[in-house]
């Protein structure tokens, strides 16, 4: 069944729906406001204002004190890409997406160590040390400036954080974040620096400062600034909203047996990961897809990969939980009703499958 109904999208972590706000923002410059922002004519400097207006929204929105500070790139792949390219000698938290993880095998980064969900500092003081500010698959938050100390640069992958959570960039030299998960369009995101810039990445132009060559995507831009603002004035409440969601699910799930809640104690609300000891994941995620409920078994960047989820494994979680865990992850189109329902549906789910197991 294709579920039109949007209360019952509850994989907000893999993307959110596009604002109708945003939308609107965002059409003259598919259209009339073709202009290219690097274009010094009339045409050009329309687009450019705009670029430029979203880019001050965006900076308001992390507390960045310049907008000079923010890079418009196509999401948090390629700003994660271009910061772990910028160094010789970085280090990664075994907990990152596969945005951070894969580039930094393949430059040859290590990976720290960790004490459960505890991140330990590297030994060998690296130039740059990478660790996320909320997890995509279990909520956890982490500060990433804790590492302040044990290498000259800290980064933090910021995808799950921005325009959900308050941002604290003291002590980040760089953040990553990505439009499509604050209701922004998707394929633009932003790279934010303190002082250092990155080394430029993409060649072939003088945009963005000389730091990310290729013509502005002007209404994309528009876009993540118009997400931006509305983030501005409504965070708060879809976080108590986000909060109180959590809460029915949880509530819900308390007649179940043999399952728990991953991610520790210092969690976003917008994510809520459990485990069912025996069950697949994936089994009860095509369950509840046939009771018209969106949810996850993991990254939607690694729903294809029957590999265990490298975060649970970091986790040591025993292998008869890890496979048993969905991803519930909220939005503001959810409502109260939707989250009673998507428990009990869960409910049902995880005990028509344990009888078929
Ligand atoms: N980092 C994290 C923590 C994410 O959740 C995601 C999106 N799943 C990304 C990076 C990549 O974002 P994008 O696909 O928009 O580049």
């Amino acid at each position: 069944m294709i579920s039109t109904d949007l209360s019952r999208y509850f994989d907000n972590a893999a993307t959110t729906p596009l604002d109708p706000r945003v939308l609107q923002e965002m059409i003259p410059f598919f259209g009339v406001d073709f202009g290219n922002a690097n274009s010094i004519h009339s045409f050009g400097r329309k687009a450019l204002d705009a670029v430029e207006l979203a880019r001050k929204r965006v900076a308001a929105l992390i507390g960045a004190e310049d907008p000079y500070q923010v890079l418009f790139t196509s999401g948090a792949t390629e700003s994660n890409n271009q910061v772990l390219r910028s160094f010789l000698r970085a280090a990664v938290s075994p907990f990152e997406h596969s945005a951070i993880l894969e580039p930094a095998r393949t430059l040859g980064h290590s990976t720290l160590e960790n004490d459960g969900l505890i991140v330990l500092p590297p030994k060998d003081r690296p130039e740059l040390v990478s660790l996320m500010s909320v997890n995509n698959e279990i909520g956890t938050i982490w500060q990433p400036n804790s590492l302040s100390g044990s290498a000259t640069y800290i980064h933090s992958d910021m995808t799950q954080a921005v325009g959900k959570v308050p941002i604290d960039l003291a002590g980040i030299s760089f953040a990553s974040f990505s439009a499509h998960k604050f209701y922004g369009p998707k394929g633009v995101g932003g790279l934010y620096f303190a002082e250092t810039p990155p080394s430029t990445w993409i060649l072939g132009g003088e945009q963005e400062h000389g730091l990310r060559g290729g013509t502005l995507n002007v209404p994309g831009i528009v876009g993540m600034g118009a997400a931006a603002q509305i983030a501005i004035d409504e965070q708060n409440v879809n976080f108590a909203h986000a909060e109180r969601l959590r809460a029915i699910v949880l509530e819900g799930l308390e007649g179940c047996t043999d399952w728990q809640i991953n991610g520790g104690s210092s969690v976003s609300p917008y994510i809520l990961s459990v485990s069912f000891l025996t069950l697949e994941g994936e089994s009860l995620v095509v369950e509840m897809d046939r009771f018209g409920y969106a949810i996850s078994s993991g990254a939607a960047c690694s729903s294809h990969s029957m590999e265990p989820s490298h975060v649970l494994t970091a986790l040591k979680i025993d292998e008869n939980w890890r496979r048993g865990t969905v991803r519930i992850s909220f939005g503001r189109l959810c409502t109260a009703e939707s989250a009673s329902g998507l428990s009990k549906s869960l409910r049902h789910a995880v005990e028509k499958t344990r009888t078929i197991y």
